[in-house]
């Protein structure tokens, strides 16, 4: 008789992450030869540049190859205070500081930080795929707020307001979003910020695309709009999307020293400090020239208008105009329900990706993943050749599905 060992209750209903798991699935077939158009994961595709590399390499050579602090060398932390400052005006101090593998993992520590069974979290939807899984490891209830295309997907402060229970421990605040590119105003930060002080909850405030925004939107977030929240605020970033580092696992939490003290004594009972030697190059990154950033937003920028004008141009599919990050997320409901030439009844945005893979070798994010059926999610953080081979790939598949 064969044995299945037996996993524990918390694994058993985990999804694996979407947004992963059709990147790792795109690349297998890219690896066999198909010619695949990957716009599925968020991953700028400029290399790493090259100072960073170098303190990389010098860290290597100086043997700085050892366990660090738990929580980051006080020559990144100091950089990411700098950094915060400048962007922010809001000033840390290093043990407001916790540096971590990727901006993933410090949210994942934070909440296991925070968050009791039972705890409520509160979610906008559209979210990022791994934040209700987070809450729920945590044993937390993650509970989701609507926002929506016609309002720019703003926060309506008043239904955060009605999901708000003696149970609520935290707010989830990802702006500019992963995967609708918005940015939530001053006011909408503001009002959030209030509704945390005069109720005692947490606002994780995850900025990891802070610096990919567009037509002159500047550095805000709810802190910059709202410093009195500082003690009910934790900060969220890494140098992933802004360097284009996502290999390199370099992420931060910056918030009040005890939860800061609280998750890096997770981390120490976890996976330690974070790779030596991508610590220095994230050093590098902080505190070298920021001209390469500069470049790599203006090549998104372009990228971003020419994928707007492509989706324009198709019929069904509307698009709001993202202010930040590297998402397109355009409403394709009005083609469910069509068939595919195979047959196959298109009957959410799950099925049209499926669809979109295997017929028209194009990778993309289902909006289901991210709380939404409506959408599909495209990231355009991919060349304009890439670009041009994809958008005409999609057009094409959505002109072959057939009314049934
Ligand atoms: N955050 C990126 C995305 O949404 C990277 C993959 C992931 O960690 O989800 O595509």
């Amino acid at each position: 008789m064969t044995w299945t060992p037996p996993l524990a209750e918390r694994v058993r209903n985990l999804k694996p992450s979407v947004t992963l798991a059709i990147d790792a699935k795109a690349k297998a077939m890219k690896a066999e030869g198909v010619d695949i158009v990957n716009l599925s994961v968020g991953e700028p595709d400029f290399d790493t540049p090259q100072h960073i590399k170098d303190a990389a390499h010098k860290a290597i050579d100086d043997g700085f190859t050892k366990y660090t602090a738990v929580g980051g060398i006080i020559e990144l932390k100091g950089a990411i205070i700098d950094k915060i400052k400048n962007n922010y005006q809001i000033h840390y101090k290093q043990e407001e500081i916790m540096v971590s593998t990727g901006g993933k993992q410090a949210i994942y520590n934070i909440l296991q930080a925070i968050v009791d069974p039972e705890d409520e979290v509160i979610i906008p939807v559209p979210y990022w795929v791994s934040y209700p899984p987070m809450v729920e490891l945590a044993g937390g209830k993650p509970v989701f707020v609507q926002t929506d295309p016609e309002t720019n997907f703003a926060l309506d402060v008043g239904k955060i307001g009605e999901a708000l229970t003696a149970h609520t421990r935290a707010i989830i605040l990802n702006s500019p979003s992963n995967p609708t590119g918005s940015v939530f105003t001053k006011e909408q930060l503001r009002d959030v910020a209030e509704l945390a002080v005069m109720h005692g909850f947490i606002i994780i405030s995850d900025d990891i695309y802070d610096a990919v925004r567009y037509d002159g939107c500047m550095y805000e977030n709810v802190l910059s709009v709202y410093p009195e929240a500082k003690e009910h605020t934790v900060l969220i970033n890494g140098v992933s999307k802004t360097y284009a580092m996502t290999g390199w696992r370099i992420g931060y939490a910056a918030g009040p020293a005890s939860i800061i003290k609280a998750a890096t004594k997770i981390q120490g009972q976890s996976t330690s400090n974070p790779n030596s030697i991508a610590q220095k190059a994230a050093v590098a990154a902080y505190t070298g020239e920021q001209g390469c950033v500069t470049e790599m937003v203006t090549a998104f920028a372009e990228r971003r208008a020419y994928v707007l004008k492509r989706l324009a141009a198709i019929a069904g599919v509307t698009c709001v105009e993202p202010a930040g990050a590297f998402y397109v997320f355009p409403d394709i409901s009005s083609y469910f329900d069509k068939k595919t030439p195979g047959g196959k009844v298109i009957d959410g945005s799950l099925a049209l990706a499926d669809y979109l893979l295997e017929s028209a070798r194009i990778a993309a994010v289902p909006g289901v993943a991210f709380g939404d059926d409506r959408f599909i999610r495209f990231s355009y953080a991919a060349s304009l050749e890439t670009l041009k081979k994809g958008m005409d790939r999609f057009e094409e598949a959505l002109g072959m599905l057939i009314k049934s």
